[in-house]
């Protein structure tokens, strides 16, 4: 059976920065529907054209569209096995559809891992992100993740930007959007016993510890 894990968590909770390390633990690929977006938006596609008026609000990108580019994505072969999903589902809609297509894949949701962070400690975790221009986009932290070298990427080398709605403008916001649209989704899970609550406020390497031993109590 492939194993396929959401990450679930308010923006900047720490999904990202786990995914990463995740993948390399278990070999799954780490899907993360707002690269997608980004990607799209590098490549001016349209697609991205038409998320970049949503993700520059903090509002979230119309369901339909999200999820067709997520199937495409799980479709390819390096998600038989399963993948790390980080960012989707992201409302009830997407999460109801999430079921079926990976009941098309002869698989299903075995976890979800809520990280749970408090508000005042996201909004610290949002304004110091900064994220490289290379193609993994490798995330930084100004105070708890510093590169070596400031304003260079430890992996590749490229420059560090901050994202655009990582601006204060728009990060209450995005936190907002977190309640209404998402939390619902805690619930969601939860009646199907798959939610698992972790401390996402501990050191990245214990929130690692706590993720991979939930993990590894629901593989097959
Ligand atoms: P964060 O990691 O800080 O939560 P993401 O990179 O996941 O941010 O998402 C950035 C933006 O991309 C979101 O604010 C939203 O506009 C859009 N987005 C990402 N994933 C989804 C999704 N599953 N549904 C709708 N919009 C999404
Ligand atoms: P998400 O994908 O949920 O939006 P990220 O993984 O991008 O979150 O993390 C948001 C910011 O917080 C980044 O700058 C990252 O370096 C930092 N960060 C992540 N996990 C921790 C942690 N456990 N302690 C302190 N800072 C963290």
């Amino acid at each position: 059976m492939p194993n396929y894990i959401v990450l679930l968590g308010c923006p900047s909770a720490g999904k990202g920065t786990q995914a990463e390390i995740l993948r390399d633990i278990f070999g799954l690929p780490h899907i993360a529907s707002g690269d997608l977006f980004r990607d799209n938006i590098k490549h001016e596609t349209r697609l991205g054209r038409l998320a970049k008026q949503y993700i520059d609000k903090g509002e979230l990108v119309p369901d339909g569209v999200t999820i067709d580019m997520v199937r495409e994505r799980l479709s390819q072969p390096d998600a038989k096995a399963g993948a790390f999903l980080d960012g989707f589902p992201r409302t009830v809609p997407q999460a109801e559809a999430l079921d079926g297509l990976l009941a098309e894949f002869g698989g299903r949701v075995n976890i979800v891992a809520y990280i749970q962070v408090r508000n005042e400690v996201l909004l610290q975790r949002l304004s110091g992100r900064w994220v490289c221009r290379g193609a993994e986009e490798h995330t930084y932290h100004l105070l708890f993740h510093p590169p070596r070298v400031p304003g260079k990427c430890d992996v590749d080398g490229t420059e560090l930007y901050q994202r655009d709605d990582d601006k204060a403008e728009v990060q209450a916001h995005r936190i907002q959007v977190f309640l209404k649209k998402t939390a619902p989704l805690i619930e969601y899970y939860t009646a199907r016993q798959l939610l698992v609550e972790i401390d996402g406020e501990q050191p990245i390497p214990a929130v690692t510890e706590a993720l991979r031993s939930a993990i590894e109590a629901t593989m097959g």
